[in-house]
């Protein structure tokens, strides 16, 4: 049995972003405090005891305070139920949590060699000692098992470079698998028969509309331009899904600038009445 924990859910930055005025971000900060949202990433568990993170966001500390699971054994001075961090990029948003986990528990963790290189190359991620924190280096489309629990990595649609890698979480006793593809350009009809039969997929839910942060004039940036497909349109997330066999479809990494995180609006109905959800922090599903 796999037991999923989705830790945040927004985009860079969360939400309320610090320094955003936009419609979300204003509702989250006054009327409307259930948008409040930390930056993706999840914690998965094939035991309930020991937890793998995929991604550690700049939302970490805030983020292991919020979910019990993650808490450390009662009666225990010194302990931890993390026992690996699996990375799928080097960008800011998915390593800068690491900083919080510097006191001393033994973890590994887990990532392409080119993430890797970022890791050392930054002196300020020496604080992981190497006698605690073993890294050990993952490879797009060949498992890897996890000491306590059963993964292995596939590459997000289309990106063949190896700087963003999709996951695909196998429960061996099961046979039942999620996916995690926080960050999707495009489609393929590979990525499509991947998918294919899985329980449960977490899926880029960057922007509703590919302009969107344009016309909003919160940035200058296309989706596509930061490497993110749109939930809504010919080609985007949901049309490109409709009709897979899919158990549940979650979006995940949703930027403030998206109208559908706003409850009761079209955008929201839209997505739902497709068979998506996003999801609160603090979800808990189990496979
Ligand atoms: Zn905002």
């Amino acid at each position: 049995m796999l037991r999923v924990v989705v830790l945040g859910a927004a985009a860079g930055g969360g939400i309320p972003q610090w320094n955003c005025g936009c419609p979300v971000c204003l509702k989250a900060r006054s009327d409307n405090p259930e948008l409040r949202s930390t930056q993706a990433s999840i914690a998965v568990s094939a035991d309930g005891a020991h937890w793998y993170l995929i991604n550690a966001s700049p939302d970490l500390r805030q983020q292991v305070i919020a979910t019990p699971q993650l808490h450390p054994k009662a009666g225990q001075l010194r302990h931890s139920p993390i026992a690996g961090v699996i990375l799928t990029n080097g960008e800011v948003d998915a390593v800068a949590g690491l900083l919080s986990m510097r006191e001393g528990s033994p973890f590994t963790l887990y990532a392409h060699e080119r993430v890797l290189a970022i890791l050392r190359s930054n002196s300020i991620f020496n604080v992981l000692g190497e006698n605690n924190v073993k890294r050990r280096p993952i490879e797009a489309d060949k498992a890897f098992e996890p000491a306590l629990a059963d993964g292995s990595a596939h590459p997000a649609g289309g990106d063949a470079a190896g700087d963003t890698l999709g996951l695909r979480i196998l429960d061996k006793g099961s046979g039942k698998y999620f996916y995690f593809l926080a960050a999707c350009a495009d489609v393929t009809d590979d990525l499509k028969s991947r998918l294919s039969g899985a329980a449960l997929v977490f899926f880029d839910g960057t922007v509703w509309r590919d302009d969107e942060l344009i016309v909003q004039g919160l940035g200058t940036k296309t989706g596509q331009g930061m490497g993110h497909i749109s939930m809504s349109g010919e080609h985007g997330a949901i049309e490109s899904l409709a009709g897979l066999d899919i158990g549940r479809k979650m979006f995940l990494h949703i930027n403030n600038s998206n109208p559908a995180l706003l409850a009761g609006s079209d955008e929201r109905k839209e997505l739902e009445q497709a068979g998506w959800q996003i999801p609160a922090d603090g979800t808990e599903i189990t496979l």
